[in-house]
């Protein structure tokens, strides 16, 4: 696997280094997988799920390190709005989730006051361990058949829309077969 400063390399941009988020995220990965003893992710070959519980930063950490992607279901975003994500090890029946600690924010200034707020941020992200940072916990998570990756289910036509529902994402009301919006799960109004 590579290093922290490999991947906070490739995280970069036009040569600055990334948000101080994005370090914290890269390591949250990078203790997943050593807690998996999954050495290199981009081997798994869809083995390996992780559910994210929010935007910004973490997705793309996720992305970039284990090469979980929303296209292919490996990637999911239950969006709690906290910087957490649980890996799942399909092939060894396990998953871990880890969870950044609130509490390294206020220790960051604490340990390094005389210097700017992200850069203070920054720096506890890189040198802090990782009992600081996070906390984990093994946990169980149940994936619908649906929702593995490389699952394959016939597209059905919305008797309500005509449109085409994929990954058996229609539902059954009135004895009719229907998508969720026509079901009353929309969340757009037509204008
Ligand atoms: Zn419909």
């Amino acid at each position: 696997m590579k290093s922290l400063e490999d991947y906070i390399q490739a995280a970069s941009k036009n040569g600055q280094p990334p948000q101080p988020g994005i370090i914290l995220a890269i390591r949250m990965c990078l203790l997943a997988l050593k807690r998996l003893e999954i050495d290199n992710p981009n081997e798994r070959k869809r083995s390996l799920v992780v559910v994210v519980e929010t935007y910004r930063c973490l997705p793309d950490a996720i992305q970039l390190v284990t090469g979980c992607r929303l296209a292919n279901r490996t990637l999911k975003l239950r969006d709690m709005g906290k910087m957490a994500a649980t890996f799942v090890d399909l092939a060894a029946d396990r998953a871990i989730r880890v969870a950044a600690r609130e509490s390294a924010n206020e220790e960051s200034s604490i340990q390094y006051p005389a210097i700017d707020r992200l850069e203070a941020l920054a720096r506890a992200y890189r040198a802090f361990p990782d009992e600081d940072l996070y906390q984990t916990e093994w946990v169980k998570v149940s994936l619908a058949s649906e929702d593995l990756p490389g699952s394959h289910f016939p597209r059905v036509i919305c008797e309500q829309c005509g449109e085409g529902i994929g990954f058996h994402r229609e539902v059954r009301v009135g004895g009719r077969t229907v998508c969720r919006a026509c079901a009353g799960e929309r969340y757009y109004e037509p204008v």
